[in-house]
């Protein structure tokens, strides 16, 4: 192997990743005065985040009434019973206060005509317990959510002193003595390496949607963080719930917000049939995102799909007055005409259920420390690591996420991480010493890949495994397709070991690093294919053919896998069912969010 020099950079807090999550860690954490630095493989303003459309969950009760414990009980619900209950009521509870600051911070939220921030309606978000009418929670900034929160947290990270090292990749956490301390990372533009030493490492690293052919999420989503989590031993969990969004634009992928449907849009099959007041006639077009997949693929597969190849559907707005379009979805718009050639005011949009959220990821407690379960202790903590943000699974979103959920939960314990952080992590102790021989073995793994010269050049082999997944573990799975496709799957992993690498410059070499992205969403397709052909029953996203009812009593666990090359271990964890408040101290009635069908 080459010899690699390396810079090492002593922190308190490294972050790994600057979308939503990573930024608001290290804002929190650089207000309380760690020394923080965030590494993001793209510019802050370029992670996934800037794509959110639609906007950001909270009981704020500025368009009608509403509460938190509502706000729960659609999030409980919306995760198919599989979420953990004390997460879940801390993220409900904490909502109000994030949006606020975030407002405070300086994000335009939108506003009605009095003044306060706009809230539009969302899938699965109602009143009452489920019993009311949608509410009208999503605090949004026009149709450009994500955006408006990047700059403004950005901002405010560097006005707090954090330090960011960008366009640098990170490649592999550092391990010693049972901790986490740090991580070695590549810097794009001139080659070199970079280990940062620290004595909190948190991965905020997004999903990996790239894991699947036709994807909402950016190219730069290929899940790193629960990469090197994998590699380094510790397990992923509940890996089997992929999101499916009901309204990517056909062809392209690109995603049309749900806040369309909020403003008024509505779904129609080649009968011009608004299909969806017959599946879930009390909230129609807005039921939760797996149940409006479930229900297009259902009208596609029977015949009445739209389009030369009856293979979509179409998405009406054209009803809505322009001033509401041009106010509330100006985005859209533009999307609707750049990537399916239509003008939604004259013409419906073709739509598809298309990738578009992970559930699962990285295991942690609902401070974001990160979990190392053993049977004797499911909820143990692996010190020096955390995780927020769609890599990790606290588990606010269990089977199924709701619209909106996600910025929400990106700010929550973006925050409550870099509160813990703020306890259990001491300026003034002595660094961590620098592991020589495990950093060597790192810096071998990447040589190594860098050399690669196999047979198969790295886009052949991501195609490989996109289109497996596609196949294989898409809206609707059975017996038959998935355990075709975890054999395949294990095939296509263990082909990694013939990649070849054509380019073996260190200087901008995008070879390299897709090939180091491709590393790291094999062993995510590989624990979703495999955990979701363990699993037999349905739940939120999880729809089997074969056992199409969910079972409670023997299910409802998190999965949890560890990967080695291609093989992967499978085992569970309880859910958490105990609030962090009982019913008498002003805590939800229990009764209310005990398990029953879900229906919309
Ligand atoms: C098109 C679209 C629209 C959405 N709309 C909404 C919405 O309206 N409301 C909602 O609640 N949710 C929405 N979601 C979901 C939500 O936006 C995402 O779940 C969320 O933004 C993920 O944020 P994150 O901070 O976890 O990761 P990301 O924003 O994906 O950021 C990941 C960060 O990690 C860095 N990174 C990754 N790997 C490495 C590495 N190896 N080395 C260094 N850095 C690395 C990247 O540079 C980046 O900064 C939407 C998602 C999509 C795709």
């Amino acid at each position: 192997m080459a010899a690699y020099e390396y810079e090492t950079h002593d922190y308190d807090v490294v972050v790994v990743g600057a979308g939503g999550a990573g930024l608001r860690a290290t804002l929190g954490m650089a207000e309380q005065g760690l020394r923080t630095a965030c590494v993001t493989k793209v510019f802050p303003t370029r992670s996934h985040t800037v794509a959110a459309q639609g906007g950001i969950a909270a009981s704020l009760s500025n368009m009608g009434p509403d509460s938190w414990q509502w706000h729960m009980y659609d999030t409980v619900k919306g995760s198919d019973w599989l979420g953990d209950t004390d997460a879940m009521e801390y993220l409900a509870r904490e909502a109000p206060k994030a949006v606020y600051e975030l407002e405070h911070y300086g994000v335009p939220f939108s506003r009605t005509e009095q003044g306060k921030i706009y809230q539009r309606p969302f899938g699965g978000h109602t009143t009452e317990f489920g019993e009311g009418p949608p509410v009208q929670r999503t605090c949004a900034a026009a149709d450009r959510t994500g955006h408006a929160i990047l700059h403004t947290l950005y901002g405010q990270s560097l006005k707090h002193n954090a330090e960011f090292f960008i366009e640098y990749f990170a490649l592999d956490l550092i391990m010693q003595d049972g901790r986490c301390t740090g991580v070695v990372a590549w810097k794009l533009d001139d080659g070199t390496i970079h280990v940062f030493n620290a004595k909190m490492t948190v991965l905020a690293t997004g999903g990996y949607g790239r894991a699947y052919f036709s994807a909402t999420s950016a190219h730069t989503c290929t899940g790193d963080g629960n990469g090197m989590v994998a590699r380094a031993g510790l397990p992923l969990q509940d890996m089997e719930f992929v999101q499916f969004h009901p309204t990517g634009i056909y062809g392209s992928g690109c995603l049309i917000t749900e806040g369309a449907r909020g403003e008024g849009g509505y779904l129609t099959n080649s009968n011009g049939e608004r299909f969806m007041e017959r599946y879930a006639p009390t909230y129609k077009d807005l039921a939760s995102r797996d149940v409006v997949s479930r229900c297009m693929t259902m009208e596609i597969r029977e015949g009445r799909g739209v389009g030369e190849h009856g293979d979509h559907i179409h998405l009406h707005l054209n009803h809505l007055p322009p001033e509401t379009l041009a106010l509330r979805l100006p985005g859209i718009s533009e999307s609707a005409r750049i990537f399916a050639g239509v003008d939604l005011h004259k013409e419906p949009i073709p739509v598809l259920p298309t990738v578009h959220y992970n559930m699962g990821g990285i295991p942690t407690n609902y401070f974001g420390e990160v979990l190392n379960p053993t049977p004797g202790n499911p909820d143990a903590v692996f010190p020096g690591l955390m995780a927020v943000g769609e890599a990790g699974c606290a588990s606010v979103h269990g089977a199924n996420r709701l619209g909106s959920n996600s910025l929400i939960d990106l700010v929550v314990f973006g925050r409550a991480a870099a509160i813990r952080a703020g306890e259990i992590v001491s300026p003034n102790e002595f660094q961590p010493a620098v592991p020589k021989g495990q950093i060597d073995q790192i810096l071998g793994r990447f040589d190594a890949m860098r050399h690669a010269n196999g047979a198969i050049p790295t886009p052949e082999l991501r195609l490989e495994m996109q289109k497996t997944m596609q196949a294989d573990a898409a809206v609707f799975r059975t017996d038959k397709t998935l355990a075709e496709g975890v054999e395949k799957m294990t095939a296509i992993a263990g082909k990694m070991a013939d990649l070849k690498v054509t380019d073996r410059s260190l200087i901008w070499n995008s070879d390299l690093m897709e090939t180091l992205e491709l590393g790291n969403l094999m062993p995510n397709a590989l624990t979703t294919i495999v955990a979701a052909e363990a699993r037999k029953e349905s739940r939120g996203a999880h729809a089997h053919e074969d056992y199409p009812n969910r079972d409670d009593e023997n299910w409802r666990v998190h999965s949890l896998a560890w990967v080695d090359d291609t093989k992967v271990t499978l085992g569970n964890r309880p859910v958490h069912l105990d609030p962090l408040t009982t019913h008498a101290e002003g805590g939800i009635d229990l009764k209310k969010i005990a398990p029953k069908a879900r229906v919309y």
